[in-house]
């Protein structure tokens, strides 16, 4: 699904990134850990094309989304991101945050549906050979409309329908945290990105945002997640990487990394942690 070749990042003479090589297959859940500063944050906000690589390619789905002339608004829409500071856009409500994505993207779909449609009626006038205008089969109020169910579904979901029209700032963290989840969930994304998503969490929420993220795992979805959950990631992870300096030095099951690290730096991280 994602093939990253020799990915570097540098902003001014700092390199963070400094070749990162990994393949992710659909349905695989990829657990990041390794010091702070070592890159992690980085790296998923180049898989998400929040950042533009230095150099190196990110393949997804076939298209190197790293090349500056692809549209990268068609592809991020695959990839859902949770953050560590849950980033919900505090004049908004719940429901309006996690509506927000899907009603911009099937607008903008709408309307470049019917910028097309003008183009192709203004060529038939010209042209013998007639073009099909493309079918256009709804309107913004259907737009907003499914958005909303959709939205309410995913409430309905984490058990929360009843905070549909509050404010962020009248939840918890873990509230918070699950409707960032959701509302990444609500553009269908083929992977999600977490970037440690208990780390700002008081204690007793982060069980309620981890099982939530274990239902994803059950339910087939691909994931990378950054986490200093190591119990988590030997759960959940299909492979953890072990990321320093911009490199990822150790990649294996977690039972492997875990019980057996090879590299040495592996061994000295995971002594301070576990
Ligand atoms: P991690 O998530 O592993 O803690 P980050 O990816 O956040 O690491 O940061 C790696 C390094 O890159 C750090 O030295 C950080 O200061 C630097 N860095 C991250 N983002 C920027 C930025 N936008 N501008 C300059 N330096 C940055
Ligand atoms: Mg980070």
């Amino acid at each position: 699904m994602i093939d990253v070749i020799n990915l570097k990042k540098s902003y001014g003479n700092l390199d963070v990134l400094k070749g990162i090589t990994i393949s992710i297959k659909e349905g695989e859940k990829v657990a990041i850990i390794g010091p702070s500063g070592s890159g992690k944050s980085t790296f998923l906000r180049c898989l998400n094309c929040m950042e533009d690589p230095t150099s190196g390619s990110i393949i997804f789905e076939g298209v190197d989304i790293a090349d500056m002339r692809v549209d990268i608004n068609i592809h991020r829409r695959h990839m859902g991101m949770v953050f560590q500071q849950f980033n919900l856009f505090n004049n908004k409500t719940v429901i309006e945050n996690i509506m927000l994505a899907p009603v911009y993207i099937g607008i903008h779909d709408l309307n470049s549906k019917k910028f097309k449609n003008f183009f192709i009626r203004l060529r038939n006038i010209f042209s013998k050979e007639k073009k099909p205008l493309y079918e256009i089969n709804t309107t913004r109020e259907k737009i907003k409309a499914d958005a909303r169910e959709n939205a309410l579904r995913l409430l309905r979901r984490i058990g929360l329908e009843d905070k549909a029209n509050v404010y962020p700032s009248t939840l918890s963290g873990g509230q918070k945290q699950r409707i960032a989840i959701v509302r990444a969930l609500a553009m269908n994304p083929k992977v999600i990105l977490f970037d440690e998503p208990t780390s700002a969490l008081d204690p007793e929420m982060v069980g309620e945002v981890l099982d939530l993220i274990k239902q994803l795992a059950a339910e087939g979805m691909t994931l990378v997640i950054v986490t200093h959950e190591m119990g988590f990631a030997r759960e959940i992870a299909t492979r953890v990487l072990f990321m320093d300096e911009g490199r990822i030095l150790e990649e294996n099951t977690p039972d492997e990394i875990f019980s057996n690290p090879q590299n040495i730096r592996t061994k000295e991280f995971l002594s301070k942690v576990l």
